[in-house]
């Protein structure tokens, strides 16, 4: 459309940690600073960028993070001990397992051992159950969480419309679509055995790509003036970061897209700051 608008994620973003500074100053005048503890098992490139996003965001708005690094090799009982400790820390709101875990860490195993009122995204089959039910008083994944605030923040409305959501993932597609379903969006959810993808996601007024392949989404995926929102985070032949959509592609055909980077990745660590406030409030 002529009217294409980039959704970017800095705004949003910037909103939120302005609310959040002001939370904060009024809870350390009542002697209380929010305090996020990350868990990293081993040195991933990936685990290691979102920390440093996540440090950067929690102490801009004056929240406390403590990073807990375990070797690449820790056994998975020496591991569910440290994760025990600091969940009885009495001095930690917040916990966030950088994920995925290494293949010997069974996360089944671990997810529940996190209190779910430090549980800020989303590991606790109880969180995980009170966003099924549009419970609010648990904490949704950071992500999903993320692109339903740009959505607000863009004044896009989801009730009513068709939205598809390309992935299924417990972190990321499921979560997501659930979101969209409890604000009355209309949502179809696809994967990788679903047939004829194309026809059902240029049915889209929404179409949300959280499927992991690089710029896999191009122009004849999308309707005429729909409204594409990227949660994938990939690495293109040439070594740069892209989504899953081919933004060039596509950015004449929607009438809105996110870009990547700077679109949904740069929201995210805002919301999980939001939840470490908040869990910091219920504690
Ligand atoms: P997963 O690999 O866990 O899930 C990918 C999903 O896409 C699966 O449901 C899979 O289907 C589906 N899929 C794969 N190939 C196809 C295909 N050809 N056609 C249709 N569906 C397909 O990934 P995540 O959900 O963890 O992450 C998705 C993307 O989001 C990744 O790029 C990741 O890097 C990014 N991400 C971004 C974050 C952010 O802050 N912006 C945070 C977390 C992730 P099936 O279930 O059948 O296998």
């Amino acid at each position: 459309g002529s009217s294409m608008k980039i959704l970017l994620g800095k705004p949003v973003a910037d909103k939120i940690t302005q609310e959040l500074i002001t939370e904060v100053n009024k809870l350390k005048e009542k002697c209380v600073t929010p305090k996020l503890t990350i868990v990293r098992v081993g040195n991933k490139e990936d685990d290691m960028a979102y920390q440093r996003g996540a440090i950067k965001r929690c102490e801009s708005i004056g929240i406390q993070v403590d990073v807990k690094a375990f070797d690449d090799d820790i056994d998975e009982i020496e591991f569910i001990d440290g994760l025990k400790n600091i969940n009885e820390d009495k001095s930690v709101n917040g916990i966030l397992v950088l994920r995925p875990l290494p293949k010997h860490i069974d996360e089944d195993k671990i997810k529940n051992i996190i209190n779910p009122n430090k549980d800020v995204d989303c590991l606790n089959t109880i969180n995980l159950g009170k966003l099924l039910e549009g419970d609010k008083s648990g904490f949704a994944p950071c992500t999903p969480t993320a692109v339903m605030e740009i959505l607000k923040y863009y004044e896009i409305p989801v009730e009513s419309k068709n939205v598809v959501v390309i992935g299924r993932s417990t972190v990321v597609g499921k979560p997501i679509s659930i979101l969209l379903l409890n604000k009355n969006a209309t949502v179809t959810i696809c994967h990788s055995k679903t047939e004829d993808l194309e026809s059902i996601t240029r049915e889209a007024d929404i179409l949300i790509a959280a499927v992991g392949k690089a710029k896999m989404i191009n122009k004849s995926f999308i309707k005429e003036d729909a409204i594409v929102i990227d949660v994938g985070i990939n690495v293109d032949e040439d070594g740069n970061l892209c989504g899953d959509v081919d933004f060039e592609d596509c950015k004449d055909k929607a009438a809105m897209i996110t870009p990547v980077p700077r679109g949904v990745g740069s929201v995210t660590t805002s919301i999980l700051a939001k939840h470490v406030v908040n869990a910091a409030k219920i504690q």
